[in-house]
């Protein structure tokens, strides 16, 4: 019989080829991809809350008939607007939808329905804006009600019921003959249920407690093999001969020097981190961890000047355009008349026109250039270096492993510092970069102003445009207007950027100059407008996520965010990051109104501190460490019955294993399977590692 991962899924049962399209959509190929395609989240339909005892304020899962429906078109703005009355033996309740008038066509009065979302009290009636719905008749009595309920996440054209019933077909006929990937001793000694029954748990789960060991046995799975890879690329790492540099004892000192300002101590400690890397005869692989602003690029340059005064070449990649060219700036105005000599310093991006860059291609691989930054052009194939001894990766989570490795693949053994302003919290580091070494900057340089963070809900938020535009008056200061999308999305009705900055032009701002950037404008536009902005060309900037990443404005001290519920908690910090870059003090003012408890508790945090470690730790308690990691894990991490604390155990459990294992049969030529299930499932980490 042909193993789950080889059965595509258009051979199951209730699949035809149109059905294989979709599922192809969202990620699934076979029976095996099936099996893994997780819960978002469940509800339980085994006893439903009456109407009458629904508590306003929380999420909850109703169920009735519909009594009543009616759909129409808001006069004033246009809107449209659904609304259905839901009943039971105990009372009604009320349900609103905005901008989805075929819903029309969904709901017929008699039809039972189960409903999902935030309950609260409109002119003393119970309500439900915009819930989750379905339709529920006598057929679907044991999959859909009267249990625990797996929602799917899907995709256009699928519903929950179809696919809860393939799932249920799909366990029954192949979930016992699942292979069990990890080593049966580990599986033993960690109390691990069969994986067949784990999963059949984890879609359909009997009661709450199987269901946390479900969650628990493939968790364990997931992240034992990611350990098994970061643990041998460690090993793997270390057997590798790199350039030895030869440095100066009192080198670092007169790198100090280039700079106006006076080094941070903490800055200071890892330049001397840097440099012992460097001397060393094995490759430097290096994870710098700081806030945004801490001032890291600065200390990377540190290893440019190392690598030319050896007469080596080095390169910084960073993940857009914006930042390569900022990156490029600080280059040219700290290094390029330096007392070590002059560097040759180029900037190689994909805008760059064809011949420019077959001169630039040729002067690299000529050694005529000493050191190069760019985007991900750096890695293309025709980029050559002569002697490339040093790489920078800034904005490391921008970038897999697999483009690290291509950068490194440009020069011999070269030595690394990854940069991430998205700090990883103490207690997961080793365990997630246990392949890396880790450096940390803590302290902020001296003199920068403080962030004050608000937020505010729904008529708090009246008048909050007017206050910024008075402020970017009378502090001469600028602004960041940020949103989570770009158009006006029916589904979300979400003021999108695009529109509020039409808004914004004829109203609160129209004696303020004001610009717009978002992930449909071409680079040049987005670029153009960046650059006015930064030039204080600009008063205000509408922008939508594409700012996230490293873009330095230091007189924008005010930000405010819309939609802030929609967005994660370590993005919301490295938005808040663009601004209070100056001495003077900042302003980041969060708008929405968060609809589950995790969006409260991220704004919260938010709120209550600027420290990055504080933030990722948090962040850490919120979704748990399953955002890091690889393809199954993802559907797990979206699961809000994963307890993130529990998972750190799992987490610990499972890197002491791979260590065990890998201790004892480093090659896993006694573990095959383990070796072909990496190969299989986390290819990207590993294919240099285990080629052979
Ligand atoms: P990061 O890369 O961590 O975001 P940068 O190295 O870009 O930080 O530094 C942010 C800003 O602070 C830059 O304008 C830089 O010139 C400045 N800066 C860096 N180190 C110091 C320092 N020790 N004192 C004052 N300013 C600094
Ligand atoms: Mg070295």
């Amino acid at each position: 019989m042909p193993s789950l991962n080889e059965v595509p899924i258009q051979f199951l049962k209730g699949v035809g080829p149109a059905r294989a399209i979709l599922f192809e959509n969202m990620g699934v190929r076979t029976v095996e991809d099936l099996l893994y395609l997780f819960p978002r989240r469940y509800e339980d339909r085994r006893q439903l809350t009456p109407i009458n005892a629904i508590k306003p304020g929380e999420e909850q899962t109703v169920s009735g008939a519909v009594l009543d429906k009616s759909g129409r078109r808001r006069f004033f703005n246009k809107k449209h607007i659904f609304e259905v009355d839901i009943g039971d033996e105990t009372g009604r309740i009320h349900c609103v939808w905005f901008n989805q008038p075929y819903l029309d066509n969904y709901f017929h009065v008699g039809d039972r329905v189960v409903l999902h979302g935030r309950v609260n009290v409109f002119k003393d009636q119970l309500q439900i804006v915009a819930p989750e719905y379905e339709i529920i008749s006598k057929e679907d009595a044991g999959l859909s009600t009267g249990r625990i309920v797996p929602i799917y996440p899907l995709t256009k054209g699928m519903g929950q019921r179809y696919l809860r019933k393939l799932m249920a077909y799909a366990l029954q006929h192949h979930a016992a003959g699942m292979t069990e990937v990890v080593p049966a001793d580990i599986l033993f000694r960690q109390h691990l249920k069969p994986i067949g029954k784990s999963i059949a748990q984890l879609h359909f789960p009997d009661d709450v407690g199987i269901q946390a060991e479900a969650i628990k046995r493939i968790s364990f799975e997931e992240f034992f093999f990611f350990q098994v890879c970061v643990i041998l690329r460690r090993m793997n790492m270390i057997r590798k001969k790199g350039f030895a540099h030869k440095i100066a004892p009192d080198m670092e000192v007169h790198f100090a020097g280039l700079f106006p300002f006076e080094l941070t101590d903490a800055q200071k400690n890892v330049i001397v981190e840097i440099k012992n890397d460097m001397i060393a005869p094995r490759p430097m692989l290096r994870l710098l961890q700081g806030d945004v602003g801490c001032g890291k690029t600065v200390v990377s340059l540190f290893g440019c000047v190392a690598a030319f005064i050896n007469g080596k070449q080095s390169a910084i990649m960073a993940p857009t355009e914006i930042l390569a060219e900022q990156h490029f700036k600080t280059l040219l105005q700290y290094l390029s008349k330096s007392s070590f000599g002059k560097m040759r310093v180029a900037l190689l991006n994909s805008s760059i026109k064809k011949k420019d860059r077959e001169e630039l291609y040729k002067a690299i691989a000529d050694g005529e250039v000493d050191v190069v930054v760019g985007t991900h052009a750096l890695i293309e194939e025709g980029v050559s270096f002569k002697n490339l001894t040093y790489a920078v990766i800034d904005e490391q989570h921008k970038f897999g492993v697999k483009q690290r490795a291509l950068l490194t693949s440009k020069g011999l053994n070269p030595d690394v510092l990854v940069m991430t302003a998205t700090p990883i919290p103490r207690t997961l580091c080793l365990t997630l970069y246990g392949d890396l070494d880790v450096s940390v900057i803590t302290e902020k340089p001296k003199g920068r102003g403080q962030i004050k963070t608000y937020h505010f809900i729904g008529e708090q938020a009246d008048g909050v445009y007017k206050r910024v535009a008075e402020w970017v008056v009378d502090k001469k200061t600028q602004a960041y207007i940020v949103y989570p999308l770009i158009e006006e999305s029916e589904k979300l009705d979400l003021k999108a950027a695009a529109d509020m900055y039409a808004h914004f032009k004829e109203n609160e701002f129209k004696d303020l100059r004001i610009g717009l950037i978002h992930g449909r404008l071409s680079r040049e536009e987005a670029r153009q407008t960046m650059n006015k902005f930064q030039k204080h060309e600009l008063d205000i900037l509408v922008t939508t996520t594409v700012l996230e990443v490293g873009i330095d404005v230091p007189n924008a001290n005010v930000m405010v965010i819309e939609h802030a519920e929609r967005f994660g908690l370590s993005q919301l910090h490295q938005l808040r990051g663009r601004i209070g870059r100056s001495g003077k003090n900042a302003v980041c003012i969060l708008l929405g109104d968060p609809q589950t408890s995790e969006g409260q508790k991220r704004i919260e945090a938010l709120v209550k501190t600027t420290n990055g470690f504080t933030i990722a730790e948090q962040d850490l308690e919120i979704r748990g460490p399953g955002q890091y990691f690889g393809r199954h894990q993802h559907g797990l991490n979206e699961l809000k019955v994963v307890n993130p604390l529990t998972q750190i155990d799992v987490l610990e459990a499972a890197r002491k294993e791979a260590s065990i294992l890998l201790k004892d049969d480093a090659t896993l030529v006694r573990h095959k399977l383990v070796k072909e299930t990496i190969l299989r499932r986390y290819p990207e980490y590993l294919q240099r590692v285990l080629a052979g």
